[in-house]
């Protein structure tokens, strides 16, 4: 269980980006987050990663509370940001250097083959296209099984083929992983087909609008 309660964050500029969001996540619950630019979706997703100090409120995982970068959580940005100077293998594999080397190397190519780019482990990532350095970038937040999964609009910058071709991959990664995901996403139908629920945020600042629970056959049903 994913516990986000009365979390507020004010940026050092003053700029209030949200205020008093309480939020409870089941294991293995995927939720999307719509709202407007600027209502604090983002800085939701990156003070549940730990890359933000939240200024009020607090965030606890299984009972625990997160501080800072944890290893049961990833977070997948809108643009790739992967290391340009490590291979493509080595980009997935990155978070797996607890493991040993036989373990990573089949753990990179199982997911490698699940995203469609079996063969493509040596490359550069410079040799890829936008659509497939995105994939790598999922695969990446993936590879760890993490408890938490977060998504920051994952797949606005595509084209709708390939958008809709990682929305599938992610649905079967989250069968095999059942990992708990918040998806940050501009997209209703995108968040219809993948999610639990539907959480609308508020302009300003940002809190819950709306909690709607999609009862619709989802595409991994
Ligand atoms: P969204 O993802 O919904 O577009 P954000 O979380 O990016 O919203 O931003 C919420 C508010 O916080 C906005 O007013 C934005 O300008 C502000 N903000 C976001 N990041 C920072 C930052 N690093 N420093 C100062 N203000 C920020
Ligand atoms: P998104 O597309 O997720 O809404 P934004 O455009 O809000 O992203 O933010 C992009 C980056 O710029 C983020 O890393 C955020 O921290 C930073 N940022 C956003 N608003 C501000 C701001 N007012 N001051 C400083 N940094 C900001």
């Amino acid at each position: 269980m994913l516990e986000i309660s009365h979390l507020g964050k004010i940026y050092p500029n003053g700029a209030h980006a949200l205020e008093d969001f309480t939020l409870q996540v089941g294991e293995g619950e995927v939720v999307a987050i719509i709202g407007g630019s600027g209502c604090g979706k983002s800085t939701l997703l990156r003070l549940v990663a730990g890359l933000e100090p939240p200024t009020r409120g607090e965030i606890r995982l299984g009972g625990r509370r997160l501080v800072e970068p944890d290893e049961r959580v990833n977070i997948v940005f809108q643009e790739p940001r992967l290391f340009p100077w490590l291979s493509v293998a080595d980009n997935i594999a990155f978070g797996l250097r607890h493991l040993d080397k036989g373990e990573r190397s089949a753990r990179v190519e199982a997911v490698l083959s699940r995203i469609g780019l079996s063969g493509y482990g040596g490359r550069w990532i410079r040799e890829l296209s936008g659509g497939q350095a995105q994939r790598v970038a999922l695969a990446r937040g993936l590879v760890t099984r993490p408890s938490v999964l977060l998504l920051d609009e994952p797949f606005s910058a595509l084209d709708a083929m390939t958008r809709t071709d990682l929305q599938d991959h992610l649905s079967d990664l989250w069968y095999e992983n059942g990992s708990t995901m918040l998806l940050v996403t501009h997209d209703i139908e995108e968040a219809a087909a993948l999610a639990d629920r539907i959480i609308v945020m508020r302009p300003w600042p940002g809190r819950i609008l709306e909690v709607v629970p999609v009862d619709l056959p989802r595409r991994r049903d």
